[in-house]
C-alpha cells in the first residue's frame, strides 16, 4: 500500500504519512482529500494519495545533515562536471580545501573518480569543468523526501505539489 502526501491548509506539502493514518484524518474530518489513486478501500472511499489539512499547522524547520549519502541523493547519484552515473563517485570540493574551500552544501559535489583527478587543485573555471548546476542546500527535508519517491517512480501524482523536484 502506498504511502500519502500531507499538505497543510496552505496546499504547502508537509509530511508523508502512511494511507492509514491518512484514512483516519480523512474519517474524523481533519483533512480532505485531494488526489486519490483509483483504487477503493470500501464503496465509495477512494484510497487517498494526497490529502489536505484542514487547519494550518506550523512546521519547526528540520535540518538535512550534510552527509556523503545527502549530497549524492541531491545531485542524483551523477557526477556534477560530466554526468557519469555509476560506482565510482566520490565528493568534490569545488573550491578545494587546500585554498580555503570548506564543507558545506554549495561547496560540496558528487564527482566522478576521474573528475576529481582531472579538476585537481583547481577551480572549476580555472580547470575548464563546469557544473552541471550550482550547489544549493536542499529546500527542506521533506522536498529531499518527497523527491526520492517521485525519482522512485512511485507517486507521480505528487509532482504538482512539489515545486522544484
Ligand atoms: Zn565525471
Amino acid at each position: 500500500m502506498g504511502k500519502v502526501l500531507v499538505l497543510n491548509a496552505s496546499y504547502e506539502p508537509l509530511n508523508i504519512t502512511s494511507w492509514r493514518r491518512a484514512v483516519i484524518l480523512l474519517i474524523k474530518g481533519k483533512a480532505e482529500q485531494v488526489e486519490h489513486n483509483g483504487k477503493y478501500i470500501y464503496a465509495e472511499f477512494p484510497l487517498p494519495t494526497v490529502i489536505r489539512l484542514r487547519h494550518y499547522v506550523r512546521v519547526p524547520y528540520k535540518d538535512i545533515p550534510l552527509t556523503r549519502r545527502n549530497i549524492l541523493h541531491r545531485d542524483g547519484h551523477s557526477c556534477q562536471y560530466c554526468g557519469y552515473t555509476g560506482d565510482d563517485l566520490t565528493l568534490d570540493h569545488v573550491l578545494p580545501r587546500s585554498r580555503g574551500g570548506g564543507e558545506s552544501w554549495e561547496n560540496m559535489v558528487t564527482a566522478c573518480v576521474r573528475c576529481n583527478i582531472r579538476k585537481g587543485n583547481r577551480t572549476p573555471s580555472e580547470a575548464n569543468m563546469l557544473l552541471r548546476s550550482t550547489p544549493r542546500k536542499p529546500y527542506s527535508s521533506l522536498y529531499f523526501e518527497v523527491a526520492k519517491y517521485i525519482k522512485s517512480g512511485t507517486h507521480q501524482e505528487w509532482r504538482k505539489y512539489v515545486i522544484g523536484v
